[in-house]
Order: structure tokens, then sequence, then C-alpha cells
């Protein structure tokens, strides 16, 4: 790792200054030499990774995000149980005036914040501990990056997904005991929303994290569907869940057979399964069979439905907790790029403005560029291979800009959708929605994204799109955005393009 050395850093950054200038930029500079600069007004997040802030340098680093960005907050993992820390070189931004070390084979921790044994006393889940062999051990990252985001006139969030799968379940104690049953009764490697330990783990984890750091914010999020989702769409090959003890508890009490949703699910399942699997179509169509289903078992939408309320009490007790100890923090949950923009059964279940009274902010997935091969290969395929077999990919994409509302004569046709990303209209039709959806009684953050890989191909972004894009989600109506997906990916034109809109804005 390079030193972070101050005469270093000041080469690198008169660098910067020296390439095609955003306006301002060298009057900021000279300013920041005397006082620290004022903050932009509106919000502009950025996500990092915890690791990349140690390696570059945390003073370096959040001087490249400020004078090119224009960044006024900061959303750092503090746990990285969802995050992937092993990318290939390849995805890695290598403009930053650091070179990016290899991560495929460091060992770094999950969990970047000191743990205080005292606030998990409810549970009986403990995350990872992390000792003397884990790299940046006796680093605590928040505590030191307290006072030089300050300093720069940065807020600073902490930021969590979930995590789940079986390296998740070895790394936190206790983790298999609270983990979603499917429709045979067999364990899962997700965590069941229901199970009282997982909700108490949840909300001593916050608590820690705000009785222990200075902390102006929190973002979580859980990239997981819903179980109809999760059939008709499928992202695994996993039965529906969950069907454990507490989730038939909370069906019985809410008036729903839990056997009668478990036997629709068994035959919702096994029926898109067989579609999967080339058996013989039903002579009515695929997706009146479907229908069928829906018809004789209602239970399968009610069961779903809780599901998905399940999810927001836990985001609930998590907004209680951090307002009970700091009623100034911020607290926003991230929706992920399926939610976002192309799960209508997510998007039926609940408006923004629903989730209002426990979201400060709603951070939604508008990430232009990646979501072309996401529509591509992620919902037009899986669904031909499921209910909507009956109409050409063509037809599908067609309904799919129909039914979200975004411009087919501006976005790309079937065989561009691998080639291009979608359109900055993309980021204002959707921010738009969003806006609508939150009838003003919470903020809405687009994320904005770019570098964002393709599996193991680096996605070049425009940075002239990319401008457009931060433009279009705050005529909009933005209330400010997220600078989206991680750092460590962003190139530096990029990042520009960001911080020259945001001039322009200001
Ligand atoms: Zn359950």
């Amino acid at each position: 790792m390079e030193p972070d050395n101050t005469a270093g850093r000041r080469d690198f950054l008169a660098g910067l200054l020296a390439l095609p200038a955003l306006p301002g930029a060298s009057q900021e500079a000279t300013a920041q030499q005397t006082a620290a600069p004022p903050a932009l007004p509106r919000f502009n997040a950025i996500q990092m990774g915890p690791h990349t802030m140690l390696d570059e340098g945390i003073d370096r680093c959040l001087d490249l995000i400020q004078e090119t960005a224009g960044i006024n907050a900061l959303m750092v993992y503090s746990h990285t149980y969802h995050g992937d820390l092993r990318k290939p070189p390849q995805l890695l931004a290598t403009d930053h005036g650091v070179p990016p070390r290899d991560m495929r084979n460091r060992k770094l921790p999950s969990v970047w914040v000191r743990q205080h044994e005292q606030y998990f006393q409810n549970t009986p889940l403990r995350h990872q501990r992390v000792d003397r062999s884990f790299e940046y051990a006796d680093r605590d990252l928040f505590a030191e990056l307290a006072e030089p985001a300050r300093k720069r006139g940065m807020k600073l969030y902490a930021r969590i997904l979930e995590g789940s799968g079986r390296e998740v379940a070895q790394i936190v104690q206790g983790f298999s005991q609270i983990v979603t049953r499917d429709i045979d009764g067999r364990p899962t490697t997700v965590a069941c929303w229901n199970h009282p330990d997982y909700r108490a783990w949840w909300s001593a984890t916050v608590e820690d994290l705000f009785r222990s750091y200075d902390l102006d914010g929190f973002q979580w999020g859980a990239e997981r569907m819903g179980p109809l989702m999760n059939v008709i769409l499928p992202w695994n090959d996993g039965a529906p869940t969950c069907f454990c003890e507490h989730c038939v508890a909370r069906g019985r009490a809410k008036g729903i057979d839990p056997e009668r949703a478990r036997k629709g699910f068994e035959e919702l399942y096994v029926y898109v399964r067989g579609l999967m699997a080339g058996k013989p179509k039903p002579a009515d169509g695929v997706f009146t069979g479907f229908l069928r289903v829906l018809l004789r078992y209602p239970e399968i939408l009610s069961w779903e439905y809780q599901y998905r309320l399940s999810r927001e009490e836990v985001m609930q007790a998590m907004y209680r907790t951090v307002k009970g100890i700091k009623p100034a923090a911020q607290v926003g949950w991230h929706v992920d790029h399926q939610p976002s923009s192309w799960d209508l059964v997510y998007r039926a279940e609940m408006t923004y403005a629903e989730m209002a009274p426990y979201s400060d902010f709603i951070k939604f997935i508008a990430y232009h560029d990646i979501l072309g091969p996401r529509i591509r290969y992620w919902y037009l395929a899986r669904f031909q291979r499921t209910i909507l077999s009956e109409i050409s990919l063509e037809q599908s994409l067609d309904l799919y800009y129909d039914l979200f509302g975004y411009d087919k004569k501006v976005e790309p046709k079937l065989d561009q959708l691998d080639k291009t990303g979608f359109s900055p209209d993309y980021v204002y039709r959707e921010t738009r929605r969003s806006v609508a959806s939150a009838e003003g009684k919470t903020k809405i953050y687009p994320g904005i994204g770019f570098d964002v890989p393709w599996g193991s191909n680096h996605v070049a972004a425009d940075p002239e799109k990319v401008y457009e894009c931060v433009l279009n989600a705050f005529k909009a109506g933005a209330s400010g955005i997220v600078v989206s997906r991680e750092y460590e990916e962003m190139r530096v034109p990029n990042l520009r393009a960001v911080g020259r809109a945001m001039r322009e804005l200001a």
C-alpha cells in the first residue's frame, strides 16, 4: 500500500486540476488550503468500500471525491457481508492516483466497526469477530473518518446490505438457527424476517453503531425478492419460502391458512419448473396456467404480501432504535435494481409514501448503463422460460417499457440491450415515478450508477450520459443523489461528470 503522504497527495491533486477543468475547481482548491470549503447544498453522497479508503488513504480519497464529484456525504459499509471484496482487477479504477490492489487474495474483514457485547443481549446471533489475522484489524475506520469528513463538510453514513448464503452462515454465529424453511421444511441459507432473534440482531447492530460512533445517517438494504417473484422470475432454483414456525404462526394470526399457502406455492413451483424443463404446455396456455394456480390458491398472494410486510417490520425496528438514540440521524433504505426497475410485485405491494413513516429517505437504484444487459438476461430471458413464453422477446420488451412507463422510442431495442445502456431519460422517469410514489412524505435519492460491471467485465460509462443522469434526477424532483455503485469501480472522468452537473445545479 502506498503511504498517504501529503506531498504526494498535493502532486496528485495538482495533476487532477491540470486536466480539463471543472468550473470553479481551481478556486475551490485554493480555498481549501486556507479553510474548509462550503458544502454543496444538494445531498450528493457516494457509496464507498471501507478497504478502498484505507488503501488509498483517507485524506487523499476524500479530496479526490470532493474535488471531482463535489461529494458531501459518505456512505461507507460498516459490514460487508454482501459486498464483493474479491473483484478481479479489471473492474477496479486505475486512475485514482493509487494503483488498486488485487482484492482476490486478501483477508479483509466483514465487520469494520468495533463491537460491544452489551448491545447484543437479546439475540444469540453474533457478527464476525475480527482478530489480528485480518488485514486492517487495527484500524477503526468510522472513528478515523469522523474528523476528516467534518472538516470537509461531509456527512458520514454507515451502510449495510444484508448477507446470505453459505459463507455468511459460517461467518455469523447462530445464523443457521434463524434461516427460512422452504415448502418442504428444508432450511435455506437466507434469514427469516419473522425470526425474533434475527430481528433483534439487526436492532442490536444499529444500536451498537449509533452508540459507538458519531454517525449522521444509515442506509440498509436486502437484495432479495419475495417468494412469488422468485418462482416466476427465478434468481435461483430454491423452492419457495418461508414456512418456518414463526411465519406459519404469523400467517395463521393474519387469517391465512398456512397449509393452503404451502400447497399453492408447491403447485406453482412444480408448474413453473415443469415449463422450464420443457414439459408440455397446458392446452389453455402458459399464462392461463399461472392464473389458474393463483385463483385456486389466493393464499399465495397473501403469503407473499406478509413476506414483504415482515421485511418492512425489520426496517421499522431499526428505524425506531436509531431514532431513539439520535433523532437527527437520517435513516433510509436501499431499493435495489430489481424492485426499483422490474419487479412489479414489489412495486404493487407498497408505495414509498407507505414506507415514509420509517424512512427519512429512499435510495433506489437507477443504474442506466447496466440496466440494458440486466433486462435482457435477468428479466426477458427468465420470463420467457417461465410464464411469458407465449410472447416473443421483442413483445416482452415492449410490454416491459409500457408497464414501467419508460420511453421505448428512446430506450434500446432488443438487439441493443446488451450493447448500449438505458438513457438518462430512464433516470428521469424512474425518479419522477418514485417522487410521485413518495407523495412528498420521504426524500428520494436516485442511485446514479456508472462503471458497474457486467459479470467480470468492466462496462465503461460515458461521462456525458452520467452528467445528464444527474441533471435529470434533480429535474424529476430528487432531493439528492447517491453516486453508485462502488467508489473502487468509478473512473475519474465520470466522477468529474457528476461534479460538473452538481456545480451547474448549485
Ligand atoms: Zn420464516
